[in-house]
């Protein structure tokens, strides 16, 4: 059976923020706090299926108390990018990755699974039409938050029979204004993210408001992030806070010789880590520069031993928001450590600027990850 393809009701307002307005929030967007003109909306319910498809102006909502999200958490989301090419032009990095992502998300939550090109699309009606909001220096991006909840009204526990899908968009400026530096991480042993069988490879909101004790006991010890381990023996490493990782073994000459030295490798999908899309283009461009790659499990004591024999040599970690953060102070309940010289390694920063140029248009896209939205 084939699906109808969803038609876009378009309603822009009439009174979009003022240029000048919109100018002083791109000169200094943060994160996170300031949205477009617009967003857009799909609902579904038992029945009738997707419908009532729109892009109108950005919004409050109104939220009946028994809503069944306030209280049961159907909600799942995605996040990624927009940004402005050299040659002027707006790309969005991978939508009908995350567009899958989402799918998959939305079956672990029971939720009705969004067709991928609906998904890209409304991301497409959005950028186009706001793409006055796409910043242009560095940097800069127009981060998209696709979301959905449940918006039945009632108290009995089981999957809703109405949702609404979202999108809104919010101008990010560079996440390291003043240039890249190390994070240092707490290694959580008392709280974990994620368990056999439960949501950790979901992106849920409900896994957000689980990690939130434990970042802030991370906070305590004078550390930036948390970093998660395995449920079941608290000894393998799966991400840090909402990033996944890496580990650098090894390294090159002087002269970017000796790259057959260098292994790039990051913990396996298990099933409770989140399966970023960084992590997954990151694995192509580390082959792209003729770097071996594994996907392996990692113990905490790999890691420490690693460090003190100088066999990791760099530590970072993904995801779509920071791009890559590198890691250099490591700190447990029994011991605490230094990753190499406690600063930013060089294939770090390769890996690093390599991503950020195909994703500015400063470098061919080979891949195809580029999604074009406005000229
Ligand atoms: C979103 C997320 C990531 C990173 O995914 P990207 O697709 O690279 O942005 C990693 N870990 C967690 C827990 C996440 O929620």
């Amino acid at each position: 059976m084939t699906t109808p393809r969803i038609a876009f009701d378009l309603k822009p307002t009439g009174q979009p923020l003022p240029e000048e307005e919109r100018a002083a929030v791109l000169a200094n967007p943060g994160f996170g706090r300031r949205f477009t003109d617009h967003m857009v909306t799909i609902r579904w319910s038992e029945g009738r299926g997707w419908h009532d498809a729109q892009l109108e102006p950005y919004a409050p909502l109104q939220i009946d108390p028994a809503n069944m999200t306030l209280h049961y958490a159907q909600s799942v989301f995605e996040g990624l990018k927009a940004y402005r090419q050299a040659d002027g032009g707006v790309a969005v990095f991978r939508p009908e990755e995350n567009a899958r992502r989402f799918r998959r998300s939305a079956r672990r939550l029971a939720m009705p699974e969004l067709p991928v090109e609906t998904f890209v699309e409304a991301i497409d009606l959005l950028v186009r039409q706001d793409e006055a909001w796409v910043p242009g220096e560095g940097e800069q991006s127009l981060y998209l938050r696709p979301f959905m909840f449940a918006t039945e009204v009632g108290l009995g526990v089981r999957p809703a029979n109405e949702y609404l899908f979202m999108v809104i968009a919010s101008p990010a400026g560079a996440y390291f204004p003043r240039g890249v530096h190390p994070v240092s991480v707490w290694l959580s042993e008392e709280y974990v993210r994620a368990a056999p069988g439960g949501t950790g490879e979901a992106k849920c909101a409900g896994n957000y408001a689980a990690s939130l004790a434990a970042q802030a006991e991370a906070a305590n010890h004078g550390c930036d992030q948390v970093v998660w381990l395995d449920a079941v023996e608290r000894r393998w490493v799966e991400e840090m806070g909402g990033m996944n990782l890496y580990f650098v073994y090894g390294q090159e000459g002087p002269e970017g010789g000796g790259r057959e030295n260098v292994r790039i490798v990051t913990p396996e999908l298990t099933g409770t880590l989140l399966p970023g899309i960084t992590r997954l283009s990151l694995l192509r461009i580390a082959e792209d520069l003729d770097y071996a790659t594994e996907e392996v499990r990692l113990s905490t004591e790999d890691w420490r031993r690693g460090n003190e024999d100088g066999s990791i040599t760099e530590v970072f970690a993904c995801g779509t928001a920071a791009v890559i953060t590198p890691v250099g102070e490591v700190k447990s309940a029994r011991a605490s450590w230094t990753v190499g010289d406690g600063g930013t390694g060089p294939i770090t920063m390769r890996l690093r600027e390599t991503l950020l140029a195909i994703q500015t248009g400063r470098a061919p896209d080979t891949h195809g990850w580029m999604h074009r939205i406005a000229d």
